[in-house]
């Protein structure tokens, strides 16, 4: 019997990269006025995967990079690839003011918490945010700390990111739960479901970017054969 669930909080419980991309939307609009609305969406989009490949460099190789070091570092990346001439301090900057503005607890997700029953142990994981920060976005949903049985960040353990072991074996020994009495729901096979499958826990994948669900090897070959035709 599931007691426990253990949600990812980007793009799981909020909108993370919604909130990436409509606040790349309103800087490219401000700095390119003339700019059709399906260029604005695909620029933005485009900036969207810069802005994670930037943000995996400055976790492996640049961990003083601040969130204005990650996105300058993706707007010029971007820029060159478009080659298109911007200016990277500004743009970075206007980005960064509003960066926080779109983000919310998704608005079904907050429903959802608000329904499930009280004996289920709740739990949040995240990547990089501040417990404050967390607890803030939260508010905003008219959600509180207090629906949760504990917030988690990666930032309370030394050299810990996700995917991590360490991190659900902490919720089992602390809450003296078993794996199989967990449910984990993430956006990311690697970073949220590996570790706990390995682990024995229940996986669910929720996401935008998927098309097919999850398929074993031996049904490749004909869906292959569906998309070619
Ligand atoms: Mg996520």
């Amino acid at each position: 019997m599931i007691k426990s669930l253990i949600f990812d909080l980007n793009d799981t419980l909020d909108n993370t990269n919604e909130a990436i991309i409509r606040a790349f939307e309103a800087v490219l609009k401000k700095h390119f006025p003339a700019i059709t609305q399906s260029k604005l969406q695909k620029f933005a989009e485009e900036l969207m995967v810069f802005f994670w490949q930037a943000d995996r460099l400055a976790d492996l190789s640049y961990p003083e990079w601040t969130m204005e070091d990650i996105i300058k570092h993706c707007v010029k990346k971007w820029a060159n690839s478009e080659a298109i001439e911007i200016d990277i301090d500004i743009f970075t900057r206007d980005y960064n003011a509003i960066r926080k503005r779109h983000l919310i607890i998704k608005p079904k997700m907050a429903k959802l918490i608000k329904g499930l029953p009280s004996y289920l142990l709740k739990f949040i994981i995240s990547q990089g945010n501040s417990k404050g920060d967390i607890i803030d976005l939260l508010q905003q949903s008219n959600l509180a700390e207090s629906d949760f049985t504990e917030i988690i960040s990666t930032r309370l353990f030394k050299e810990e990111n996700k995917p991590s072991i360490n991190i659900l074996k902490y919720i089992l020994k602390k809450y003296s739960l078993k794996p199989e009495e967990c449910l984990m729901i993430g956006d990311d096979v690697c970073a949220d479901l590996m570790p706990a499958k390995i682990l024995g826990m229940k996986t669910v994948l929720i996401s935008n970017y998927v098309d097919e669900l999850s398929i074993s090897d031996s049904q490749l070959p004909p869906l292959i054969k569906k998309y070619i035709g």
